[in-house]
């Protein structure tokens, strides 16, 4: 991973970066395959808008590496998803898991379901089988490649389509499909007959673990089923939070 930068060098970033902001999702992703080559990965929960980007990059560069951080809570039915997409594409998933003696350490210590008792630890939870997993794998990236849409919450308006990442030692965070709507992910997924989480016709338009993401009802902010019980502005689990 990239160290942290200098001003010169965010500035010289921001110059390259941002005309992308108004290229296709395809065009920023055939710069991203140019650009990072081996050293750039899409990190995917395949979720609808991961299976969007997996389709485009099939047809773009069907060597492009996909990663998945497996939490140990995952639902079946994305796992049912997972095995779709690896036989529709013949795609090598990276599937990562986390350090099970520190899995093994917190729930000995505050139980199975730990995350229901407190934001705190909510956020340990997350950090041990999803934050630190995810900085295990951006340490081999230059370039990560995320399905985050700005429509999708509150903290994710300002999301470009090619971004320094601060958070990650100023590594790029690739946003192709950052200015869709949820039709256009939708359109997509049925034009190309793409493989997709049964749960998003179930009132899941947001997918993460099993036992923190929940249905939502008419009218509900797209992500009210991701941590229910918390504040809008706690539905991050780490993997996003861009700092100031
Ligand atoms: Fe733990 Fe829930 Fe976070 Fe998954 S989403 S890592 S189960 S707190």
């Amino acid at each position: 991973m990239l160290k942290a930068m200098d001003t010169e060098t965010i500035d010289a970033k921001t110059t390259e970066y941002d005309p992308l902001n108004t290229q296709s999702a395809e065009e920023v992703l055939q710069w991203t395959f140019e650009k990072f080559g081996d050293r750039g990965a899409l990190m995917s929960s395949f979720g609808l808008e991961d299976v969007v980007l997996i389709d485009m990059m099939a047809k773009i560069n069907p060597k492009a590496r996909v990663i998945t951080l497996d939490t140990g809570r995952l639902n079946q039915e994305t796992y049912d998803v997972m095995d779709k997409i690896r036989d529709k594409y013949g795609l090598h998933i990276e599937v990562m898991f986390p350090d099970s003696k520190k899995v093994q350490e917190m729930v000995r210590a505050k139980g199975m379901n730990l995350f229901y008792h407190s934001l705190e630890n909510r956020k340990e939870c997350c950090r041990v089988r999803k934050v630190d997993l995810l900085n295990r794998a951006l340490g081999n990236l230059d370039a990560w490649i995320t399905g985050l849409r700005r429509a999708q919450v509150v903290t994710r308006t300002e999301t470009k389509k090619v971004e320094i990442d601060h958070d990650h030692g100023g590594m790029a965070k690739i946003n192709p499909i950052a200015d869709w709507a949820v039709n256009q992910v939708w359109d997509y997924v049925k034009a190309n007959q793409v493989p997709f989480n049964v749960l998003h016709e179930r009132g899941y338009p947001s997918i993460g673990c099993a036992p923190c993401t929940r249905a939502i009802s008419t009218g509900e902010d797209l992500r009210a089923g991701r941590w229910w019980w918390e504040l809008p502005e706690h539905k991050e689990c780490g993997l996003h939070v861009q700092s100031p």
